[in-house]
């Protein structure tokens, strides 16, 4: 028995599933979680000494890599001057005024513990601003598990089949109208009836969680005419925020919304979310306004330094369009791959987050994701872990490229696709 087999087993009789994370558990591709011992730059080792070239990157923060120096360094001088105080301290007003800086639509930040928690707050407090119930939220985004926003939701929910949940009453889910994403005139639709009711629309602006897809003009626009009706727009940047570009997916795409949610890679790979958004929407939160909310690990200091550091990296180097050029590299060598074994791909990518969907037709939402061929991925899956790849368990998740990742990883990877392509048995 291998050393993971054996963790797993001890893992199983003491953590649910083995692990604190439902996807961490392989279920949706068979077999045997690995459990990781260290990892450095793109490469990631498991207790057995096998060595893997990772695009989890941890779901999405080490956009650095793994163990980067620069942010070990403020880590471990942050740590060793004592780890929280529950009491504000100078290295959470260097992290929002960077977070502000960055994205023009933030004016004034709040620091949380994950991404839940700031999509949660978020919905708070457009409701608490609004004065208004009714939220919209689109099929096969994942904003967190928040019980309101659990609804036909993405990432592991919809890996597993379970897209909502017992334990979150129907009063509540009655309250979140599902509408499909890259759809404006279902959005369009639901406003003209409903939108006087609406104290938000939340969107992944590009969806991350049914595998990458990116959204339509239409759509975009559809979106930004959400306001119209009196309803704020919360565009959910847990993924993108940092990771598109330096100034958000909000940036690029030219919207510009009334809450941001981030997440993932402001933490640095410590536990960190945000919300924030133009000054008289967030001065309505405690302690200026009413609308409660708090937080006894919030801006931690170890976790804002660790933030603070890989968002002063990304501002100073850049790298957005370096990482664009290794994930085209990457997907020309995979579509190539397939192309010559025969194997139908179809690859949505923006800049360093591709999904290779198993799947003949172009990918726009979530009804063309759940047509693909989870079979095949589950093959492929295991077919590069056993080459050292190390590929997100879900045919519904995003590839993630770092900075640490060579040209030498991405061949080695393109030569391992080609492999496992030629090994799938339909
Ligand atoms: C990961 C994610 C979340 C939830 O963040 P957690 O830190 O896992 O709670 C919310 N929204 C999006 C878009 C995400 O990808």
């Amino acid at each position: 028995m291998s050393g993971s087999a054996r963790l797993f087993e001890r893992a199983k009789k003491v953590l649910v599933g083995g692990v604190n994370s439902p996807v961490r558990a392989f279920g949706a591709v068979g077999g045997t979680p690995v459990f990781i011992s260290h990892g450095k730059g793109s490469h990631i080792f498991d207790v057995d000494g096998n060595e893997y070239i990772d695009y989890v990157m941890s779901w999405g923060p080490l956009i650095l890599g793994h163990a980067h120096e620069e942010i070990l360094k403020a880590v471990r001088e942050y740590a060793s001057k004592g780890t929280s105080f529950g009491a504000p301290c100078e290295v959470e007003v260097e992290m929002a005024e960077l977070v502000t800086s960055a994205i023009p639509s933030v004016e004034m930040v709040r620091f949380v513990n994950s991404g839940t928690e700031a999509t949660m707050s978020a919905i708070r407090l457009a409701r608490g601003v609004t004065g208004r119930k009714r939220i919209v939220k689109f099929d096969g985004c994942y904003h967190g598990h928040t019980d309101s926003l659990l609804v036909k939701a993405g990432s592991g929910a919809l890996t597993f089949g379970l897209p909502g949940s017992p334990g979150i009453p129907d009063e509540l889910s009655a309250l979140t109208t599902v509408l499909p994403y890259n759809d404006a005139n279902a959005l369009d639709d639901y406003m003209k009836k409903h939108g006087e009711e609406t104290a938000c629309v939340i969107v992944e602006l590009i969806a991350g969680n049914m595998g990458v897809i990116t959204p339509e003009h239409d759509f975009l626009e559809a979106l930004k005419n959400v306001r119209s009706h009196g309803a704020l727009l919360v565009a959910d940047e847990v993924i993108t925020g940092f990771r598109v570009a330096f100034e958000g997916a909000q940036t690029v795409l030219g919207i510009e919304p009334d809450i941001t949610c981030l997440g993932k890679i402001i933490g640095g790979g410590f536990p960190v979310g945000a919300y924030g958004g133009p000054k008289d929407i967030m001065t309505k939160l405690a302690p200026l306004g009413d609308v409660y909310q708090a937080g006894t690990l919030s801006g931690n200091p170890v976790a804002m330094a660790a933030g603070l550091a890989t968002l002063r990296i990304l501002k100073k180097e850049r790298p957005y369009d370096r990482l664009d050029k290794i994930g085209k590299t990457l997907e020309n060598g995979l579509l190539e791959a397939a192309k010559e074994t025969d194997v139908s791909i179809t690859i949505n990518r923006v800049g360093s987050v591709l999904t290779v969907f198993f799947n003949t037709q172009k990918v726009k939402n979530l009804e063309a994701a759940k047509s693909s061929n989870i079979n095949l991925f589950s093959q492929f899956f295991h077919s590069m872990l056993k080459r050292g790849i190390y590929l997100p368990p879900s045919q519904f998740e995003g590839w993630f490229i770092s900075t640490a990742h060579t040209e030498d990883d991405i061949r080695k990877t393109i030569e391992a696709a080609r492999a496992s392509f030629k090994e799938l048995k339909v």
